[in-house]
């Protein structure tokens, strides 16, 4: 497959700092490219692997940063908060450039047209979403960045096509090279508040995906928390060329008027002030519930801003296979569904879960993010029994006390087990098995994938009557 050629740095003295998987494959592009890499990151395994891979490992921070061009920044290190790596400081310090793998696609293929995606939950569906809907329409596409494949490991797609990009609120921080032709702001909660040192400063990262647009451009924005409708205000008061796409999942239809909303479940387009009926997403088993919906409008309206035609639009909804980890049907047994919603670290991304069904058996906790779990508290009714996991246990015991009853499993293992067998001693009709845990899952895994792949294989393990059961395909 033809790599994105980064040429044009052949001699630059590049510093690469942070060697995780976006890391190390900018780190490898520069080398291809005949650029001066000099490469670091503090963790000895990251740069065991880079050694092996070619890539000089150099300890910038001792060595300094003198005669450097640039330093590529990793997302995952802090640019101001809580304190900026002592590397950043020195290249802040001395008036270096510093960019990021986004920014180098950005540079090198400014002719292609660039889709950027952004908000606190939603943004990997929405950009496979987008993705999907793209290819499927025939248009050339890629889509990475913070989700599946790094920037730079993309193909190159030059004119006519379109680079579909998850940016996550640290990688918004350092992108300045990329012109968003559309760039889609799903919402915004409270997340990653260890980040930053206020909500203001975390919304002011989402809002940076606005400030790099060319003239003509789209800003699709969802309008349903007041963070987001605050951004979409701040937009319209600046004015200029830009469309700006308000979209909403709200049951108030109000809130997105001349845009794009699914109120009662069909995707309702009003951009050309009459309402038209696009299709109905209730119909589409890969986009479950209200924050679906959402995603599915704004991909929607940025199909619209890349030329594609409404039905062709809907024809793509429908055909979407969904992503692993996200309210992910995992195997249905005896009439039990066991629904994989790892993803869903913070009390936000689980409370849509849980609103999506009806009768839940719900394994939560992990490692507790910041933050309070009130978000779930109108949902709890449908929770028949929790099952708690992981340091988080205590956390969720003290809220779920009086509201909801609940047992302490310590493992995951226990916990399927467990709530299979009170599911199954229940037998009530519709029940779900769902794995929400509103926690990061570093306490006792090593990602959110491992977490789900371990739920996936637990529910697999089951000594269940797999004859009424229907395994496989998306919840
Ligand atoms: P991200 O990449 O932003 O973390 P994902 O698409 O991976 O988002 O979804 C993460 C979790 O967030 C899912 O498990 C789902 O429950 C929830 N979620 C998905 N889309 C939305 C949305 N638009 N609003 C709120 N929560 C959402």
């Amino acid at each position: 497959m033809d790599r994105i050629d980064l040429g044009f740095m052949t001699g630059k003295k590049v510093a690469v700092l942070g060697l995780g998987k976006s890391g190390l494959t900018a780190a490898s592009a520069l080398l291809a490219g005949g650029a001066e890499v000099s490469a670091w990151d503090d963790g000895e395994a990251a740069r065991q692997q880079a050694s092996a891979a070619g890539v000089p490992v150099v300890d910038l921070a001792s060595r300094g940063l003198s005669g450097f061009d640039m330093l590529i920044l990793s997302p995952g290190i802090p640019r101001s908060h809580p304190a900026p790596h002592p590397v950043v400081s020195q290249a802040e310090a001395a008036g270096i450039v510093i960019a990021n793998d986004i920014d180098m696609l950005g540079m090198v293929q400014a002719e292609a047209g660039f889709i950027g995606i952004t908000g606190t939950n939603g943004k990997s569906t929405t950009t496979a979403l987008i993705g999907h809907l793209l290819t499927a329409a025939g248009r050339r596409a890629a889509a990475g960045g913070n989700l599946g494949t790094p920037a730079l490991a993309l193909p190159p797609l030059g004119r006519d096509g379109w680079y579909v990009i998850e940016c996550s609120s640290y990688q918004l921080e350092t992108v300045s090279a990329v012109r968003w032709d559309v760039g889609v702001l799903l919402n915004v909660s409270p997340d990653h508040l260890d980040r930053y040192a206020d909500m203001a400063s975390y919304v002011a990262a989402k809002e940076k995906l606005f400030l790099h647009q060319p003239a003509g451009a789209t800003a699709v924005i969802g309008v349903d928390d007041d963070w987001s409708r605050e951004i979409h205000r701040r937009l319209l008061r600046a004015g200029g060329d830009r469309r700006i796409v308000p979209v909403s999942s709200a049951p108030d239809a109000s809130l997105a008027v001349g845009g794009v909303h699914a109120a009662a479940g069909v995707l309702v387009d009003e951009t050309s002030g009459r309402a038209e009926e696009i299709i109905d997403l209730r119909n589409i088993p890969t986009l479950p519930g209200r924050h679906n919906w959402q995603n599915a409008a704004a991909a929607y309206a940025a199909l619209r801003a890349a030329g594609v035609a409404p039905a062709e639009i809907a024809r793509g909804l429908s055909s979407f296979p969904g992503l692993p980890h996200r309210q992910e049907l995992v195997a249905t047994l005896d009439g039990i569904r066991f629904v994989n919603d790892s993803k869903a670290t913070n009390a936000d991304a689980a409370s849509r879960a849980l609103g999506s069904y009806d009768t839940i058996y719900w394994i939560a906790g992990g490692k507790p993010k910041q933050g309070g779990l009130d978000e779930l508290t109108p949902f709890l009714d449908r929770v028949v029994r929790a099952f708690l996991i992981g340091e988080g246990t205590e956390k969720f015991a003290a809220y779920l006390d009086g509201r909801v009853a609940y047992e302490r499993c310590g493992d995951l293992a226990a916990a399927v087990g467990a709530a299979y067998r009170q599911a199954l001693r229940d037998g009530r009709k519709d029940a779900v098995v769902l794995l929400s845990p509103a926690c990061a899952s570093f306490d006792q895994f090593r990602s959110f994938e491992h977490r789900g792949e371990v739920f996936a294989d637990l529910v697999r393990a089951l000594p269940a009557d797999r004859t009424n059961g229907r395994a496989g395909g998306p919840a």
